[in-house]
């Protein structure tokens, strides 16, 4: 598994193009630009690594791309220290940014070729998630709550509440709602009962699947 000059110089590219295409928080784009991103796909796709795609990661699932993974952390406002909450652990590569921002990391993944995968990879590059688990994020994580934010990094057809319930007071709850295309939406926990909700642009994600168990 190496990380060349050639990767890095690569890297420093897609940090510039993430960059143009709005992402301004410097912790954001010095995460991507630390990444090994093709590490994170298969052997043999190491020239699509650096493009700002998404990319399939095999069990019909995708590595987001790289520009709505910083777009999403950005929305999540992460400080040193933050317990955060993903939904879709994927590839990993979502989780990594999340650490490189000092915060720490709970992920869920229903997939179970893919969770066992992420599960030994992660720690082999460097990067500790406090918990991966296997199971149905539609539930969230209670015997963790509360979050100072949650990420969901699949396409959900609705806001599932225990998400929400999940939010400290102050969290933020980063979320594509929809079914063909999600309108990446924003919640921010105001008090018990009361939530902010801001939209932003149309992204297209794979679904957030019902657990079928
Ligand atoms: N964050 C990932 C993105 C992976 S794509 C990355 O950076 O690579 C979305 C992921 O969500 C897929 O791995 C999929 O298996 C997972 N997923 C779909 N429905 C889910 C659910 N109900 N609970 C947990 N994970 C789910």
């Amino acid at each position: 598994m190496k990380d060349t000059f050639k990767h890095k110089g690569m890297r420093q590219q897609l940090v510039k193009t993430v960059a143009e295409k709005g992402i301004t928080n410097s912790d954001v784009l010095k995460a991507i630009g630390k990444i090994p991103r093709h590490l994170f796909m298969d052997s043999g796709f190491i020239d699509h690594a650096y493009v700002d795609k998404a990319f399939p990661i095999g069990a019909d699932q995708t590595i987001s791309q790289p520009y709505t993974v910083a777009f999403q952390t950005e929305l999540l406002q992460i400080e040193e220290g933050d317990k955060i909450l993903e939904i879709g652990t994927g590839s990993g590569y979502q989780t990594a940014v999340l650490l490189e921002l000092g915060s720490k990391v709970y992920s869920i993944e229903r997939q179970k070729e893919l969770f066992k995968k992420t599960s030994k990879f992660l720690p082999k590059i460097g990067y500790r998630p406090k918990k991966l688990v296997f199971g149905d994020g539609y539930k969230g994580l209670p015997e963790e709550a509360p979050f100072d934010g949650i990420i969901v990094t699949a396409g959900a057809p609705f806001v599932p509440k225990p998400l929400l319930s999940q939010l400290a007071i102050g969290g933020r709850l980063v979320i594509p709602v929809g079914d063909e295309v999600q309108t990446m939406t924003l919640f921010i926990r105001k008090d018990d009962k009361e939530f902010e909700k801001h939209e932003f642009g149309e992204f297209r994600f794979v679904p957030l699947l019902e657990n079928k168990n």
